[in-house]
């Protein structure tokens, strides 16, 4: 999909690197970031956990145009379009919209033997 074709998506939202979990503490932590609105937590195709956040950038118009285009940050100038969401099928290996996805995702952990004694097994 042409950039200009597509409402925007990717200025409605952002998401942040986090630290790969290695115990069941952090899994738990992973609740703190679900307890807020808007807020998810996945781990993408390269195996890269991130929180993402759903909110509209301020400089995006009514038309889904960059508002600021000429002096957009480089973070927005860098991004990919050929590997955004729009353009890519590649999907999150996991996806946490709620604590429920996280303790799922524990007791997965746990009959699948990676999860012993509170460790994740690399
Ligand atoms: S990079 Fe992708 S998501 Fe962002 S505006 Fe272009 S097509 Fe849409
Ligand atoms: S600054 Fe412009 S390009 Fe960057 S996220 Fe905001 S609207 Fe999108």
């Amino acid at each position: 999909m042409n950039c200009l074709e597509c409402a925007g998506e990717c200025c409605k939202r952002l998401a942040i690197d986090i630290d790969e979990p290695e115990d069941e503490e952090d899994l738990e932590d992973l609740k703190w970031y679900l307890y807020h609105k808007w807020v998810s937590v996945y781990r993408d195709e390269e195996g890269d956990w991130c929180v993402q956040f759903e909110t509209k950038c301020k400089h995006l118009n009514e038309k889904n145009l960059c508002k600021i285009y000429e002096k957009r940050p480089p973070v927005c100038k860098k991004y990919p379009a050929e590997k955004c969401e729009m353009n890519n099928d590649n999907d999150c290996t996991e996806y946490f919209q709620d604590i429920k996805d996280v303790d799922r995702y524990i007791e997965k952990m746990k009959k699948e033997g990676k999860l012993v004694n509170g460790k994740i097994k690399k």
